[in-house]
């Protein structure tokens, strides 16, 4: 006997890491949700400000101004993030690169400084495009060997912040959330009643909130990188923010999203990124040989591309869009 307590959701959203944020958790006790909720903003903030290459004084401006120079000693929360973002430049032979800092800034996509650069810019910014000359020293300090080198870690950082609200919801005794970080989605638990959460997947050729699938997921993250996110578009061509550091220009390859499911946020937005700049055969061998990663790589004719162990845990919604295997 006695009263069972209702869950009932608690839901906040903001805009911080350039993107729009929400948070969902279900709780007895709203006052609790949303002061859980507060801490998580809180803390996307403080990681905001430590690993943004936008601002100078975060611990990752400090290593770009002291680009070719110092050590920079930074946390190591920050350090740690940098050599998995190294750690991906390897396993895809650099098609993720984190030193990809001084491309990004040149074509300023989604800034009012977005355009299209001259081959010349772009031959010398892909010159300091080499997570090689990321340099590590001691416990945590961190140095770039040449002094127009710059680290950018917003193809990783999203899935950090992801994997850290998630961590602080567990800890305040959450036991069902939903946490998007502008597609950067964490499913904690199930739903309350026990089933699985159903997770839209972007269809990249129409506005936000318009899904061409579903997959059912728990306890686990889907992220996607699409060249809808972030782009401009000049004479009928799309200029998007990933950018392949073999050419120095937005990723080519008949890739338009690429949705990466596993249990750490962290390696989703990684391996989302390195994906759709791999290109489908080798984004989806690299998946293949990983452990619990799945993917849905969805090209520019609408096929529909999912690694093996995606088989009946994807459901299309739009028959425009065609499951090839
Ligand atoms: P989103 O920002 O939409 O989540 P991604 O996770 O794919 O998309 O990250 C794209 C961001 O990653 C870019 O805005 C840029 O900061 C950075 N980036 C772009 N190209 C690369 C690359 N080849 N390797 C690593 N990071 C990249
Ligand atoms: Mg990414
Ligand atoms: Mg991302």
């Amino acid at each position: 006997v006695g009263c069972k307590s209702e869950e009932k959701m608690v839901s906040d959203s903001t805009y911080m890491l350039g993107t729009y944020l929400q948070l969902s958790v279900w709780t007895s006790n709203e006052a609790k949700g949303m002061d859980i909720i507060k801490t998580a903003f809180e803390r996307i903030k403080e990681i905001e400000d430590k690993m943004s290459a936008n601002i100078d004084e975060s611990e990752i401006g400090q290593i770009n101004q002291n680009a070719g120079r110092d050590y920079v000693e930074v946390s190591e929360e920050t350090s740690e993030l940098i050599k998995k973002a190294v750690h991906y430049a390897q396993v895809t032979d650099g098609a993720f690169d984190p030193a990809i800092g001084k491309l990004v800034k040149l074509w300023g996509i989604g800034t009012e400084n977005e355009r299209i650069p001259s081959e010349d810019e772009i031959r010398d910014a892909l010159s300091f495009v080499d997570y090689r000359k990321i340099e590590f020293q001691g416990e945590n300090k961190v140095k770039l060997s040449e002094p127009e080198m710059r680290i950018d870690l917003g193809g990783i950082a999203k899935g950090y912040a992801a994997d850290e609200v998630t961590k602080i919801m567990r800890e305040k005794g959450i036991k069902h959330a939903i946490i998007n970080l502008g597609g950067n989605v964490v499913t904690l638990g199930k739903k309350t009643d026990g089933s699985s959460w159903k997770i839209g997947i972007q269809d990249p050729f129409e506005p936000t909130g318009t899904h061409m699938g579903i997959i059912e997921a728990h306890d686990q993250t889907v992220v996607t990188s699409g060249n809808y996110e972030r782009y401009f578009i000049q004479d009928d061509k799309r200029y998007h923010h990933i950018i392949d550091p073999k050419s120095g220009y937005p990723a080519e390859n008949g890739i338009v999203s690429a949705s990466i499911i596993t249990n750490s946020s962290t390696d989703a937005d990684g391996l989302s990124t390195s994906v759709y700049v791999l290109g489908l055969d080798k984004g989806m061998k690299l998946i293949e040989s990983l452990d619990g990663v799945e993917c849905i790589i969805i090209t520019e004719d609408k096929k529909v591309y999912l690694s093996s162990g995606l088989t009946g845990r994807f459901q299309i919604i739009n028959n425009s869009f065609q499951i090839v295997n």
